[in-house]
């Protein structure tokens, strides 16, 4: 039920992150608060696709 998503920056869309998410607990877009490399900063990353 494991399913791979990829986490993107909200603040420059750059993609930075990858993960996997269950889609029964889970079932609408997850985020998270990462490092952007490219914003150098803690942003919110969201599930993209
Ligand atoms: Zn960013």
């Amino acid at each position: 039920m494991r399913v791979k998503v990829i986490l993107a920056c909200t603040d420059c869309k750059e993609r930075n992150y990858s993960t996997t998410k269950n889609k029964k607990t889970n079932p609408d877009r997850i985020e998270f608060k990462k490092y952007c490399p490219k914003c150098t900063s803690h942003t919110l990353h969201k599930e993209t696709k």
